[in-house]
């Protein structure tokens, strides 16, 4: 091999992975799999964009890596729902002073009950937050795409609400492992009676002596039949509370991100009549 041609393939062999790096790099990063779909889903061509927390990781409690921190420089838009869920990605982009490229699409102060992508009414704002937030960093969205985005959480909700409709007034509580389906239960005519952790920060804490204690008490007074443990985590606190109070093993739900593409729940739809029509049955059950 010439002299020339080694310095050619050397070149190439340097420069292809470049190209390829270039090519892969995500324009919009969201911080999860439920904010990364609606980004897909609005804008109107092809780009690349990714999620910090890939599926089956929770928001609470995450730290970025350095990876994450490599993507979210390079990334042109960074969407996040609320700086109060995701106190690291808040702290990422004032430390490097990107604020002005992270679009929350939940600004205001949190309500109880945090997990506002369970909440169609909240969903629709979000998308609408989200739409003008990407036409303003310069990605093209599709007016029609938001249209049919936009039905599809009608049609969720009322058929959610067709799911919830057959229970009775006694039915509609639970106890749920952490904090942050009260807004959905609200949403829905349901209610969350207590969660076995008091801060959804701490997924694998255990409860203190004193909060296990009222929680059963609670489910006794209130005659809770469900409790929920989150799938995918240590379900001990919550079998050992059904045990207590001497109710059926829990249901383990997944409200929290998307499951893996090709699988049930890998869209916010299917995740939202999913985990419904799971609590649904385990409210139902005798
Ligand atoms: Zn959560």
């Amino acid at each position: 091999m010439s002299l020339l041609n080694r310095f050619l393939l050397l070149l190439l062999c340097l420069t292809l992975p470049l190209a390829g790096w270039a090519k892969i790099e995500a324009q919009v990063v969201s911080s999860f799999t439920i904010p990364n779909e609606w980004v897909g889903l609005v804008i109107k061509h092809k780009i690349a964009h990714s999620a910090l927390i890939p599926s089956g990781g929770e928001l609470h409690g995450y730290s970025l890596n350095a990876t994450d921190s490599r993507s979210l420089a390079r990334a042109k838009l960074i969407i996040g729902i609320n700086p109060e869920l995701e106190p690291w990605l808040a702290d990422w982009a004032q430390a490097n002073r990107r604020e002005k490229d992270l679009l929350w699409l939940y600004p205001d102060p949190l309500p109880s009950g945090s997990h506002l992508w369970t909440v169609p009414a909240e969903v629709k704002r979000m998308i609408s937050r989200l739409k003008k937030g990407l036409d303003a960093a310069g990605v093209e969205t599709s007016e029609d795409a938001v249209v049919q985005i936009l039905k599809d959480v009608d049609a969720v909700e009322k058929d959610i609400r067709d799911i919830f409709a057959p229970l009775l007034p006694h039915e509609r509580q639970f106890v749920t492992q952490h904090p942050g389906l009260e807004s959905f239960a609200e949403a829905f005519g349901l209610k969350v009676t207590g969660s076995i952790l008091q801060c959804s920060s701490a997924e694998s804490a255990d409860p203190s002596a004193r909060h296990y204690a009222n929680l059963l008490k609670s489910i006794r007074a209130e005659k809770v039949r469900v409790i929920l443990s989150d799938a995918g985590q240590n379900p001990a606190a919550a079998q050992q509370l059904a045990k207590d109070a001497g109710l059926k093993a829990p249901t383990a739900v997944s409200f929290e991100y998307l499951q893996k593409p090709g699988t049930p729940g890998d869209t916010w739809v299917s995740m939202m009549r999913l985990n419904a029509r799971k609590l649904a049955d385990a409210l139902q059950q005798p």
